[in-house]
């Protein structure tokens, strides 16, 4: 029998490996993989680059016009492009990291985001990670999941991802910039992270990155995708 593509939304706390499974499971499955948050990131690198001022939201609204959002995905890349350049080293820097969340909270920079990314899921097949994707973006996904794990584990994580970027960053500084997002990202008035109804639960701290996209194909095929 053939088997239908599905949408699959994974949304969780940050630095939860979220984007470690998307690009898993889109591979496996021969789906495509879009990380929702370099979207935010990249809407906060043109505010910045262009010394905007992010109390001034009617000035950072006005600019929106002025962004476009694409994806670079040959050999296997999924960098993001703003106004048609790469910039994803840009883009993943403790700054950015610390004006995000203020940012992505505004509704016309997340208006722009979200239609874009309904947009992208339109055909199916394919898996999605952010803060919103189960909730807002793709409420009708075939499978979604919610990922968390402790803050010492998620800290410890993205430490050690910092440090092989050649980009290090005191533990201390990583976990508090960790609980910042995650508190205004769960706050927030429009599309707080919350987990959607009938999301799947998945706690990775304790298992490792083979075993939860294993778990998380088994859900996968339950939904009977190709
Ligand atoms: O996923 P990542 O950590 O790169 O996302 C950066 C920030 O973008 C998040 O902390 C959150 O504030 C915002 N975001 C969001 N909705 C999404 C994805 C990311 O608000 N769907």
């Amino acid at each position: 029998m053939k088997q239908k593509k599905i949408i699959i939304a994974i949304d969780g706390y940050s630095s939860c490996g979220k984007s470690t499974l998307a690009k898993q499971l889109a591979k496996e499955l021969n789906y495509a993989y879009i990380d929702s948050g370099a979207m935010y990131r990249g809407i906060a690198l043109y505010f910045l680059e262009h010394n905007l001022d992010m109390n001034n939201h009617d000035l950072l609204i006005d600019a929106l016009q002025h962004i476009s959002l694409s994806f670079d995905t040959a050999n296997g890349k999924n960098d993001l492009l703003l106004n048609g350049v790469n910039v994803e080293a840009k883009i993943r820097t403790p700054q950015i990291a610390n004006l995000v969340s203020p940012i992505a909270t505004i509704a016309e920079v997340r208006e722009k985001a979200v239609h874009q990314q309904q947009e992208m899921g339109k055909l199916k097949g394919i898996v999605m990670d952010g803060r919103d994707i189960g909730t807002t973006v793709f409420p009708d996904a075939e499978l979604k999941i919610f990922m968390t794990a402790s803050i010492a584990v998620r800290a410890k994580r993205r430490f050690l991802e910092m440090q092989q970027k050649n980009t290090p960053q005191n533990l201390v500084e990583v976990e508090a910039n960790l609980i910042q997002r995650d508190h205004i990202d769960s706050n927030r008035e429009i599309s707080p992270l919350r987990q959607a109804a009938d999301a799947i639960l998945l706690d990775n701290s304790d298992i490792t990155a083979e075993e939860q996209l294993q778990l998380a194909l088994g859900w996968a095929h339950e939904k009977k995708v190709w």
